[in-house]
């Protein structure tokens, strides 16, 4: 079973979530679904793994 992890969009304060195993701790940049802001996962307010 795939684990994910939540992040908080910093512009628009939206919660969406990602692949753990694909993404969390990478430099990959995250796209919010909401405002389609590009951001790493560093400037994520809140993470919840
Ligand atoms: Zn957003």
């Amino acid at each position: 079973m795939a684990t994910i992890f939540w992040v908080t969009c910093p512009r628009c304060g939206g919660k969406f979530y990602c692949h753990t195993q694909d993404l969390r701790h990478t430099d990959w940049k995250l796209l919010c679904p909401f405002c389609q802001h590009r951001f790493h996962q560093d400037e994520s307010p809140q993470i919840v793994e």
